[in-house]
C-alpha cells in the first residue's frame, strides 16, 4: 500500500509539473504571438432562423504556433487572463475584426454587425472606451457594426458595469450578454442592464432534446423579447432545435448546423453582394 501511495504521489506530482510547464510555455509563447502573426480570427455566421440568411458574425480567436500547433482558446485565454496578456490580445482582436468588417463593406457586401468576445479584465479598464473608439476610428467603421459580447461575470460590479455599458452604447456600439443563463444575474439586474442582445447559452439549446426542458428556452426568449432585446441561440447543431426555437419566436441562431467558424475567405462566400442600382 505504501509503495502504491508513493507511486501515486509521484504520478500526481509529475502530472502537476506537466500542467505547470505547459502553462508556462503558453505564457511565454503567447508574448510573441501577435508580432509573429500566429493569431488570427475565424468567423461564425449568425443566421436569420427563418430565411437562413447570414445577418452577421461572431469573430473567434485562433492561435497556431509553429511547434505547439493549434492551441484552443479554451486553453490559452485563461492563461492570457491570468497574466494580463488578454489586454493586448483583446485589443488586437477588436482592431482586426473592425478592419475585416470594413474591408467587407468596401468590397460591396451589405453592412453587418460583427461581435467580438471581451474579457471582463478589458471591460473594467479605465482606458477601455478609448480603446474601442480608437479601433473604430482607425478602421473607419460605423460603431453600429461592432458588438461586444460580455458575460454575466461583469455583473459582480453591477453599478460600475452599468455605467460603462451606458457609455459604450452611447457611442453606438452594441452589447450582447453571452452565455446567458449560466451565471447568476438576477432578473432584476437584467431588467435594468443597458444591452442589445441576449445570447442563450448552448447548454439550453442542447437540452431541447428533452421536451421537459423546452420551458427554459421559452422563458428566456419571452423575457428577452419583453425587454426589447435581440435573442441569439448559440450552438445549434440539429434541425429540430431550429423548429423549437422559431416556435418560441427566437429569430437568430448560430451553430455548426449552419456553419463552423471559418476563415475570412470562406466566410465571404456566405455573404451576398449588395445589388448594383
Ligand atoms: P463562446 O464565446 O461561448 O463561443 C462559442 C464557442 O462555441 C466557440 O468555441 C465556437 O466555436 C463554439 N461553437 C459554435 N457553434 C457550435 C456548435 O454548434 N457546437 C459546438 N459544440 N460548439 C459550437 P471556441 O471558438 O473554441 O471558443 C471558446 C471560448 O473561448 C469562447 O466561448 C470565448 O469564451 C473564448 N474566446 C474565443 N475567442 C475569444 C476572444 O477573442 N476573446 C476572448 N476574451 N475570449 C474568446
Ligand atoms: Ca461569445
Ligand atoms: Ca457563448
Ligand atoms: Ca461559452
Amino acid at each position: 500500500a505504501k509503495a502504491n501511495g508513493k507511486n501515486g504521489f509521484r504520478f500526481y506530482s509529475s502530472d502537476l509539473n506537466a500542467t505547470l510547464e505547459r502553462k508556462m510555455t503558453i505564457e511565454n509563447e503567447l508574448k510573441k504571438a501577435i508580432e509573429k502573426e500566429e493569431l488570427f480570427l475565424v468567423y461564425q455566421p449568425k443566421v436569420d432562423l427563418q430565411s437562413r440568411e447570414v445577418i452577421g458574425a461572431e469573430a473567434l480567436l485562433r492561435w497556431r504556433h509553429p511547434k505547439l500547433g493549434f492551441v484552443s482558446p479554451g486553453e490559452f485565454i485563461p492563461v492570457a487572463e491570468e497574466t494580463g496578456q488578454i489586454i493586448r490580445i483583446g485589443e488586437w482582436v477588436m482592431r482586426e475584426a473592425s478592419r475585416q468588417n470594413k474591408a467587407w463593406q468596401e468590397k460591396g457586401f451589405a453592412p453587418m454587425c460583427i461581435s467580438i468576445n471581451v474579457s471582463v479584465l478589458q471591460f473594467q479598464r479605465e482606458d477601455f472606451l478609448e480603446t474601442v473608439d480608437r479601433a473604430l476610428t482607425d478602421a473607419k467603421l460605423d460603431p453600429g457594426s461592432l458588438e461586444l459580447e460580455i458575460t454575466e461575470s461583469v455583473m459582480q460590479n453591477v453599478w460600475e458595469s452599468t455605467q460603462i455599458l451606458k457609455r459604450i452604447r452611447k457611442m453606438g456600439v452594441r452589447v450582447s450578454l453571452d452565455d446567458f443563463g449560466t451565471g447568476y444575474s438576477s432578473l432584476h439586474v437584467l431588467q435594468n442592464l443597458p444591452i442589445d442582445t441576449l445570447k442563450i447559452d448552448k447548454s439550453f439549446i442542447d437540452a431541447l432534446t428533452d421536451i421537459n426542458q423546452h420551458a427554459m428556452v421559452k422563458t428566456i426568449v419571452e423575457l428577452g423579447l419583453n425587454l426589447n432585446l435581440d435573442i441569439v441561440a448559440e450552438g445549434i447543431e440539429e434541425e429540430y432545435q431550429v423548429q423549437v426555437l422559431t416556435s418560441h419566436k427566437c429569430r437568430i441562431g448560430q451553430g455548426y448546423l449552419f456553419s463552423r467558424p471559418v476563415a475570412p475567405e470562406e466566410f465571404e462566400q456566405l455573404l451576398v453582394p449588395v445589388q448594383e442600382t
